[in-house]
């Protein structure tokens, strides 16, 4: 095992990571920018480095400022969290180029799967369901663009293979629409991504959010540790996700877990990762794969009892996976709400000075969050500050104890999006299960 583990990220995931690491014996190096010096889990760690000032490109993303703190702390390892160099290919290999072990999979597989095109091929061959689409890059000619749109059939997404955010993609109406769409998504993309590749899919109409969660250990061995329905969004950001997802046929299940499986062998994956799918009339359709822990990780945990964080070092320390599918049981059902620093109402980011903040708590609720009394909210980073998580032996249960964490949470002398949350937990079709990803964005709208 690691003797010390970087952690190359700040807020709750890097808490999170912290205390995996503290349990299981790992010393830690917090690293932090100027401003994040008071950080919860800076203090916590065992030591810590300044890498940079406040913008992130100077600090949280600046590869030779992590590799040199690693070099001067003797860290073997590092874990990315989410966001920032989670899935850079780049930063995975310059870390191994050093000597230090990626907490990831191999810089090729993050390759692969960054690639929407590739990503998309490798599931197809292993037997993951996908949308009927171009089955590769759109060839530079309107004819055959044209064939392939008749053949998809309309509305389709035209959309960037190097994309992500939910930028680069574009949907058409109309087989008049497309070959502009299709130049104008072209030229976004290589502006954005440095690569102007498209493909195109059919636009599905009223989807859901549906993903499913994996661990394996690149030596052969894979388990999927159940779904996760995250359809509640606001422009792609996803707002409050649950576990398991609500309302899908056993059979239906069962085939897309098993396929996911088989993909995590067939890709020589290593760690734990997200299948993201759409799901539309019973049927799943594979949009991407994220090669790291997600912000809605939690909610698994919950149900499953596996602490994702301290399986996914272990793997990646080349132990083999410590479970086996048959020790993976769906226990009762989990809810997160993100909250943000930000105004329920124009979702402007609202940082500053946390004067007063009270955790809810009791049986079944858990909070990962980096606040304290007295902690300011930076502007320079994401406006999540803390993700309230309830667990219960059924669905309803859950759901009121959610009503009664937020009501318990205070968090003082910041807007955050509190109010919102508590209107969602109280909404009737949400209550009721299965809203699709549309949903939260036509109640705003009213
Ligand atoms: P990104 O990597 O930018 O997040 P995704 O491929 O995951 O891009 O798609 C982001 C979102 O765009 C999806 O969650 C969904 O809301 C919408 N979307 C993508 N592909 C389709 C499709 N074929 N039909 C309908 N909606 C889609």
């Amino acid at each position: 095992m690691f003797d010390k583990i970087l952690i190359a990220n700040r807020g709750e995931i890097a808490l999170r990571i912290l205390r995996a690491c503290k349990e299981m014996g790992i010393a830690t190096v917090a690293v932090h920018s100027l401003v994040d010096r008071n950080l919860k889990h800076v203090r916590l760690a065992d030591e810590s480095v300044c890498i940079g000032p406040n913008p992130s490109s100077q600090s949280y993303l600046n590869i030779p400022a992590l590799i040199s703190a690693m070099e001067i702390t003797d860290a073997v390892a590092v874990h990315p969290g989410y966001g920032f160099l989670a899935e850079n290919a780049d930063f995975a290999e310059q870390v191994q180029k050093s000597g230090f072990t990626f907490i990831g999979p191999d810089p090729d597989v993050i390759r692969l799967m960054g690639d929407k095109v590739s990503a998309i091929a490798a599931m197809k061959k292993a037997g993951v369901p996908t949308v009927p689409g171009s089955d590769g890059p759109l060839p530079d000619n309107s004819e055959r663009c044209l064939e392939v749109g008749e053949k998809v059939g309309y509305p389709v997404i035209i959309k960037a293979a190097a994309g992500g955010g939910g930028r680069g993609m574009r949907v058409v109406e109309r087989a008049e629409d497309l070959i502009n769409a299709i130049a104008v998504t072209k030229s976004e993309a290589q502006a954005a991504f440095g690569d102007g590749t498209v493909y195109m899919e059919k636009f599905l109409q009223n989807p859901r959010h549906v993903e499913i969660q994996v661990m394996s250990d690149g030596q052969g061995n894979a388990i999927h540790l159940g779904d996760r329905d995250c359809s509640l969004q606001r422009r792609h950001q996803k707002v409050l996700e649950e576990a398991p997802a609500p309302g899908i046929p056993a059979e239906v299940r069962k085939q897309v877990l098993e396929s996911c499986v088989q993909a995590c062998i067939d890709i020589g994956y290593r760690g734990a990762g997200t299948f993201e799918f759409l799901y539309e009339d019973e049927r799943f359709y594979f949009i991407e794969m994220n090669t790291r822990i997600q912000v809605e990780h939690p909610v698994t945990e919950m149900v499953t009892g596996v602490d994702l964080i301290k399986e996914q070092i272990r793997v990646c320390a080349g132990e083999k996976l410590s479970l086996t599918q048959e020790d993976i049981v769906i226990r009762g059902h989990a809810f997160e709400c993100r909250i943000n620093a930000e105004d329920p109402q124009t979702f402007f980011p609202c940082p500053g000075k946390v004067n007063n903040f009270h955790m809810p708590g009791g049986l079944g609720v858990r909070v990962d969050s980096h606040l304290y009394s007295g902690y300011t909210v930076p502007p320079n980073y994401d406006s999540m500050i803390a993700k309230v998580i309830t667990h219960a032996e059924d669905r309803e249960t859950a759901l009121a104890r959610m009503r009664v964490a937020l009501s318990e949470l205070v968090v003082d002398g910041i807007k955050t999006n509190i109010p919102l949350q508590e209107e969602l937990v109280r909404d009737e079709a949400f209550a009721k299960g299965g809203v699709n990803i549309h949903y939260l964005e036509k109640k705003l709208r009213i």
